[in-house]
């Protein structure tokens, strides 16, 4: 498991690249939910995404090494992390996307300074691409969550949450493959194990609650939500263990539930927040914690969206 220690060095190492996100507050929300609520931004951090807190101390700690090459194989949010840090090393880099990447999506990660390859549908097809890339150009391929460095680096976000909201009880956290919570745990239950940490699921991309049910790493095929930052088919090797031993509660959300949070978030707080970044809210807005709480930091986790798609995520 990634230490305390790991997560405050990590601190360290990326504090002049990222943003300290504020805490936003609503009376509206805390009266909706009967809780306090405090909602830690991550759709304000650069790049639009809490990636690039993982990103940072990969890439540093690769740099570090002696890697003069960086590979990664996502069109989202951490292809553009990734991207974003690569570009202002001066670390040259190259992203596979899938053929179908959505064009902003590519366009904002060539504007970071990185190169873009097309490969494949899947991610069964892009990471042997970025793998094989990087062992050819003496570089490293770096994966969006089963990395230490990626985990403690996400796992920065608490160390932040913990002096900003001392009081807090309860940290609520989507979850896709699992890095950012196991960064938070990783942080948490090794500083203040009282707080609990609600992990929260799409119903229809529930791989980490089945795996948690199982006891073991479970996959699943063809998830479809619209929250498409927790499409993930399975928990990773490295993020599932640390869920399995820490995690106090895993909660799974339904569509019409995120999009009643995104659209709460845009409405009432101002905040354009993307699906998978509403999801914990989503789960603290519809009641399904088990446990009372009573200050629940909710972290909002990016606010990459196209602006296209809005309309769709605010039907019914
Ligand atoms: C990547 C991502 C997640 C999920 O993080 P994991 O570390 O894969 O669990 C949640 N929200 C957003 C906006 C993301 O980009």
């Amino acid at each position: 498991m990634v230490s305390l220690a790991d997560v405050k060095k990590a601190q360290k190492e990326i504090q002049e690249t990222i943003h300290r996100t504020p805490i936003l507050t609503s009376s509206l929300l805390d009266e909706r939910c009967g809780m306090e609520v405090f909602l830690k931004a991550e759709h304000l951090q650069k790049t639009g995404s809490f990636k690039i807190r993982g990103a940072t101390n990969a890439v540093k700690q690769a740099a570090a090494a002696g890697a003069r090459f960086i590979t990664a194989a996502s069109s989202g949010n951490h292809g553009q992390a990734i991207a974003y840090i690569a570009g202002r090393m001066g670390i040259p880099a190259i992203i596979i996307v899938p053929e179908d990447a959505n064009r902003a999506k590519v366009e904002a990660i060539k504007a970071y300074g990185a190169k873009v390859e097309y490969c494949g549908l899947t991610s069964a097809e892009r990471i042997p691409r970025a793998e094989q890339l990087a062992e050819r150009n003496n570089g490293v391929y770096i994966p969006p969550y089963d990395h230490p460095a990626v985990i403690a680096g996400q796992g920065t976000v608490a160390l932040e949450i913990l002096e900003q909201v001392p009081e807090a009880d309860t940290i609520v956290v989507p979850v896709g493959g699992g890095g950012l919570i196991s960064g938070i745990l990783s942080a948490v239950k090794n500083s203040k194990p009282s707080i609990r940490i609600i992990g929260v699921e799409p119903e229809t991309a529930n791989d980490t609650f089945l795996s948690l049910q199982k006891g073991e790493i479970t996959a699943i095929s063809g998830t479809s939500t619209i929250a498409d930052g927790l499409r993930t088919s399975q928990p990773g090797d490295l993020t599932f263990p640390v869920l399995k031993e820490h995690l106090d509660d895993l909660v799974l959300v339904s569509e019409t539930e995120i999009k009643e949070a995104f659209r709460f978030l845009l409405e009432r707080t101002k905040q354009l927040v993307e699906p998978s970044g509403a999801t914990a809210l989503a789960a603290v807005m519809a009641g399904k914690n088990e446990m009372e709480i009573k200050k629940a930091v909710v972290v909002l986790t990016g606010g990459n969206i196209d602006l296209l798609k809005i309309s769709h995520v605010l039907e019914n």
